[in-house]
């Protein structure tokens, strides 16, 4: 099947590379990389390897890399981190925007007692810092802004962020899930304590991801159990996944040092000839600071599903801002904080590219989008307005 799978926000496609390189140690190296026999420690040398390669991606040192089971579990592990390790204070700031991993984690301590401060954002989804220098108090805990929002595109002002929290002497999370591999990510620039990356959102397998935690800072295990991970994470390593993705973050890290412009004049591409193929369709988020491989865009009157059926009967793979992937009716929160208008968040279609989309799956989704809007604008009680506009 010819998919153009234009959904890599979502999750990815495994690089070959990164598959090859898991292989053996889903046959023949199956050793556990806490035995003392040279089987089993050979296999830990080569876990090592990606936590270098891993710490490599994002400037940081291999010891201060933790791998976890996936993004949530590396969100879920910061705060509560960070929450245990000051048992005294019982404030996070976090913003309205944040994945789900983060704003439900919020939003069940909140529930048990911790003050949370939910920071917003204004229609372009630009974040006020202002608001984060007024939140913090001496009762912070935690700040867990997300680098670039997964809707949007986003990209927040971290290193303005980092320069407040550090002065304030609040250690400052960032899940940087969405940024890693797609933009220079330097957690050394940025001064965050702790970091989240996430293997299947950069070609590596999912169900592995990592937690960078500055060396010297505060920590508190979240999975307790063995020595695994310097006792920071127990639990026998996700071997496969863990060298996956150690050559996925080796490739990520040679892509975005290319300077390789072609994924981000695809998504600019997309976007030009859709809004002059289509009336009323507005770019939803700041057009400047976002990540180069997403394009939200909504088409008012229309249903955001409705273009995605649509889509999919040509095995083209995009997401919606209208109903969110958990199958909820729930507009996007993302978008409702935005204050983007209903019609139009109901009207949202979220494309995103990855290094491996190509000009030819560009153009075929430019040649397809045209008609499906033009024929759902006909069907829509609202239609005739918009052919005004046109
Ligand atoms: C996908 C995603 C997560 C969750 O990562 P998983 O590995 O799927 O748990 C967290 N934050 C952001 C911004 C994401 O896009």
């Amino acid at each position: 099947m010819n998919v153009v799978y234009l959904d890599n926000n979502a999750t990815t496609r495994i690089a070959d590379e990164a598959r090859d390189a898991m292989l053996p140690f889903l046959s023949d190296l199956y050793g556990n990389p806490s035995s003392m026999h040279t089987f089993g420690g050979q296999v830990h040398r080569r876990i090592e390897i990606a936590r270098e390669q891993i710490a490599a991606l994002v400037n940081a040192e291999p010891e201060e890399i933790i791998f976890t089971s996936c993004g949530t579990e590396s969100d879920n592990t910061a705060l509560m981190s960070a929450l245990l390790s000051m048992p005294g204070k019982r404030h996070i700031i976090t913003t309205r925007v944040e994945h789900p991993a983060v704003l439900n984690f919020c939003k069940a301590v909140g529930r048990r007692g911790y003050r949370v401060t939910y920071l917003s954002v204004d229609k372009l989804g630009r974040l006020n810092t202002d608001e984060l220098m007024e939140a913090v108090d001496d009762d912070t805990a935690v700040v867990s802004i997300m680098y670039a929002n997964n809707e949007s595109g986003v990209i927040f002002p971290m290193e303005e962020i980092a320069g407040i929290t550090r002065s304030r002497g609040v250690p400052f999370h960032t899940d940087a899930v969405q940024t890693a591999g797609k933009i220079p990510v330097d957690v050394k620039k940025l001064y965050c304590d702790m970091m989240t990356l996430s293997g299947h959102k950069m070609h590596a397998a999912k169900g592995v991801a990592a937690l960078y935690v500055k060396r010297g800072a505060r920590f508190s295990p979240y999975i307790i159990g063995g020595h695994q991970e310097r006792g920071r994470r127990g639990g026998t390593e996700n071997v496969a996944s863990i060298i996956g993705f150690g050559k996925a973050a080796e490739l990520a890290k040679e892509h975005v040092q290319s300077g390789d412009g072609l994924m981000k004049s695809l998504r600019d591409r997309l976007q030009q000839e859709l809004i002059d193929a289509c009336p009323g369709a507005i770019v939803n988020g700041d057009p400047i600071n976002r990540i180069p491989n997403t394009l939200n865009i909504s088409f008012e009157y229309v249903e955001g599903e409705a273009i995605l059926l649509r889509l999919n009967e040509y095995n083209i793979c995009a997401s919606s801002g209208s109903a969110c992937t958990s199958g909820s009716l729930e507009p996007s929160h993302v978008l409702r904080s935005m204050g983007v208008p209903y019609t139009a968040i109901h009207g949202s279609v979220r494309f995103s590219l990855s290094r491996y989309t190509t000009k030819d799956e560009i153009d075929f989704v430019l040649e397809k989008m045209p008609p499906i809007i033009r024929e759902l604008r006909e069907l829509s009680p609202y239609g005739r307005e918009t052919k005004e506009m046109e």
